[in-house]
């Protein structure tokens, strides 16, 4: 999930415009004396309501008004032509998600502890952050504007989350009746219309497992290819989920799902070219059960909701150890437009420019032979990264270690990586080897270098005696490839 600023969503949301917060030197902007703080309200007489409309708007046009907002509160009229495909040279505001009316009962702002950082009690539903960043709605409070808008400016693919195709199983997973559960009208339209959705079942065992899950997996399948893929994630609990209804995902229930899932894998794969239902990577980790072939994944639909990271991970870390290169983009890593970013975000998105706040690359020279540090990850991928970095190490005659950080702020089933927390690492920071520490990228806030119980990235970097690197799992092959 694409984690946004907490903002005042209702009050921004009735904004008309969207705000400019930087102008390129040079640009057309620049030249039509468009200044940061503006607000572009209009564009050639259709209102705009955020940068999605603006790009919408624009695209193809050559001759333009807009209407600008000034901060001094004059409105302006610019008319300009502009060369085909020219640059504005505009960066936008972020745009403020709405929020859902469900009340899901394994939803992950319920398993908060009460100081985490406010962006995480924030209950994204919305359709432009699904297309523009691949984050999950479950379409149960779309608008009729919403959905006009997804088809009329094509806002495809959307992510679904599903749950179940068994309506009294969805109401009962979302905490709402049985009506506004029901989606199936809203998928049909949108397929009718060829927008292509991705779909994710959040699995909660003894709900939507079993004869149902096998049911939801079928039904969603009979729309391939308009449905591209599946996604299967276990419920994470944390220690704050109380909730009497959930049930915690033991190995044995991975184990089990793995074999009822691997039937309908083979007979999606036979009949329809592709595996379709992709099981979490956790599930096979916690079910100790090989991770799947990097055939199994195809192109990775579902990589950024933790579904083939683990198998595309050791692809590029073996081919390091064989040859000491970075694969190519086509090898399973580098699936996406923007290197190192979401492999669902859209070339359209604003993109937090998170290396400029945190500026703690590696130096370039640090993957010599007397590499000597330690990788910070979570209980759940520590095993199968020490054993890579074993490897790496022999190869190489490095000295890399790998730590594994007990989440202890989330607690409960919580051992991914991404949700590391300032004093999960304080707690270990007495246990690190060598010349500097990485950690997972992830855990810092994508626009902001604060962790997720708010400790800002400097005072964790206070808190060891060495430079501490923040690094995603490219990065880190990148680091290491050098
Ligand atoms: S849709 Fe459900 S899981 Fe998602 S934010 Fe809303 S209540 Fe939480």
């Amino acid at each position: 999930m694409y984690e946004f600023a907490v903002t005042p969503a209702v009050t921004q949301l009735r904004r008309p415009g969207v705000t400019i917060t930087e102008v390129s030197p040079g640009s057309l902007a620049e030249e039509l004396e468009i200044t940061p703080n503006d607000r572009i309200v209009r564009v050639n007489g259709r209102t705009v309501r955020d940068y999605l409309d603006f790009r919408f708007q624009t695209a193809g046009e050559t001759e333009l008004t807009f209407q600008v907002k000034k901060p001094t509160g004059q409105t302006i009229e610019i008319e300009f032509d502009r060369d085909e495909g020219e640059d504005f040279g505009l960066m936008f505001e972020q745009i403020v998600p709405r929020q859902c009316a469900n009340e899901c009962i394994f939803c992950f702002c319920k398993g908060n502890p009460e100081d985490a950082r406010p962006s995480l009690f924030v209950r994204d539903e919305d359709i432009r952050l699904s297309f523009l960043y691949g984050n999950y709605t479950t379409l149960s409070s779309i608008t009729e504007d919403e959905m006009k808008r997804i088809v009329e400016q094509r806002l495809s693919p959307q992510y679904v989350s599903v749950h179940a195709t068994d309506l009294k199983t969805r109401a009962y997973l979302l905490g709402v009746d049985e009506k506004r559960a029901d989606i199936s009208d809203k998928l049909k339209r949108l397929l009718d219309n060829d927008i292509e959705l991705h779909a994710q079942v959040v699995l909660c065992p003894e709900i939507n497992d079993g004869a149902i899950l096998e049911k939801t997996l079928r039904d969603l399948a009979a729309h391939y290819p308009k449905v591209v893929s599946t996604a299967v994630v276990p419920v994470a609990l944390t220690r704050y989920n109380t909730d009497e209804r959930l049930t915690r995902v033991t190995p044995e229930f991975c184990r089990r799902t793995i074999k009822e899932v691997e039937k309908l894998q083979k007979e999606f794969r036979r009949t329809l070219g592709t595996t379709f239902a992709f099981l979490g990577d956790e599930i096979y980790i916690k079910g100790g059960v090989e991770i799947p072939s990097r055939r199994h994944y195809g192109n990775y639909p579902q990589i950024e909701d933790g579904v083939g990271m683990v198998r595309a991970f050791l692809g590029k870390f073996e081919r390091i150890v064989r040859h000491r290169s970075v694969p190519p983009a086509s090898a399973g890593g580098a699936y996406s437009a923007h290197p190192g970013v979401n492999i669902r975000v859209q070339r359209e998105a604003v993109v937090p420019t998170k290396d400029r706040l945190t500026a703690s690359r590696p130096p370039a020279n640090a993957g010599g032979t007397d590499l000597f540090g330690t990788v910070l990850t979570g209980e759940m991928f520590a095993p199968i990264l020490s054993e890579q970095v074993k490897e790496y190490n022999e190869a190489f005659s490095t000295r890399l270690h790998v730590l594994a950080v007990p989440n202890t702020y989330f607690g409960g089933d919580v051992s991914v990586a991404g949700l590391l927390t300032g004093q999960d690492y304080r707690a270990i920071a007495g246990k690190v080897k060598g010349d500097f520490v990485i950690i997972p990228k992830h855990t810092i806030k994508s626009d902001e270098p604060i962790l997720l119980d708010g400790m800002s990235f400097d005072e964790l970097k206070s808190l060891f005696a060495v430079p501490v690197y923040d690094l995603d799992a490219d990065g880190l092959i990148d680091f290491l490839a050098k």
